[in-house]
């Protein structure tokens, strides 16, 4: 069994000029509601993590967690980008905030891999192609997690996860799926992001 990763928060940036340097970075990226911050609970099995990212004024900033360098881990941090498609958002703000997340994704030197997160109930909205979309446009690294895996009777999860494929302009075995519910895929993702941060 891979040991959860050892995540503590270190701050909230507005923008990539506020983050200090990373031997490595994980970006994990999502709208609201996907299933981010209880993925982020669910690796580092910690119950409330990522509840700093929902804290008001932190929803639309950069928040920093590094893995702990004192538990003989890889070295590296991962980063929880606002989640999108806020609709209270207005037109101005929401322009700020896409340069925000854009100026992060292409200046951050150390960034290894973007999780691109999919609600595997819902499969993915408009938001998270045009997110794909945007990311192998820059030949950007990024992975596909989908997430809810227990909210689908076993009997369809196999035609569910090839329609996400699909959905996502994917192949099947590029989808990792997982349920910070049940656990399902969690030891396998942690082992995975061991592995894009691993130098
Ligand atoms: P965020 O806005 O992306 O950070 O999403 P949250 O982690 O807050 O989750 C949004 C909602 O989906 C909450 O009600 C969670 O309890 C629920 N949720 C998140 N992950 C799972 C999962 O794996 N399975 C199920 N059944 N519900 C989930």
């Amino acid at each position: 069994m891979a040991s959860p990763l050892p995540l503590r928060f270190v701050l909230s940036a507005p923008d990539l000029s506020a983050l200090p340097s990373s031997p490595g970075e994980i970006a994990v990226a999502g709208r609201s509601n996907v299933g981010k911050s209880s993925l982020i609970n669910a690796v580092a099995n910690r119950r409330n993590l990522a509840q700093v990212s929902r804290t008001p004024g932190r929803t639309r900033l950069l928040n920093l967690f590094e893995l702990d360098s004192a538990a003989h881990e890889v070295r590296g941090s991962v980063v929880d980008l606002p989640g999108y498609g806020y609709a209270a958002v207005p037109g101005r703000t929401r322009a700020t905030w896409q340069k925000m997340i854009e100026g992060y994704l292409l200046g951050r030197d150390t960034l290894r891999m973007v999780a691109v997160l999919v609600d595997g109930e819902i499969g993915p909205t408009a938001l998270d192609t045009q997110m794909l979309e945007w990311l192998r446009a820059h030949e950007l690294p990024h992975a596909i997690v989908a997430t809810k895996h227990d909210k689908i009777p076993s009997t369809r999860r196999q035609k569910r996860k090839k329609d996400l494929a699909v959905a996502c302009d994917s192949a099947s075995k590029d989808v990792t799926w997982v349920s910070a519910v049940s656990g399902t895929g969690i030891d396998q993702l942690r082992t995975t992001m061991r592995g894009w941060l691993a130098p």
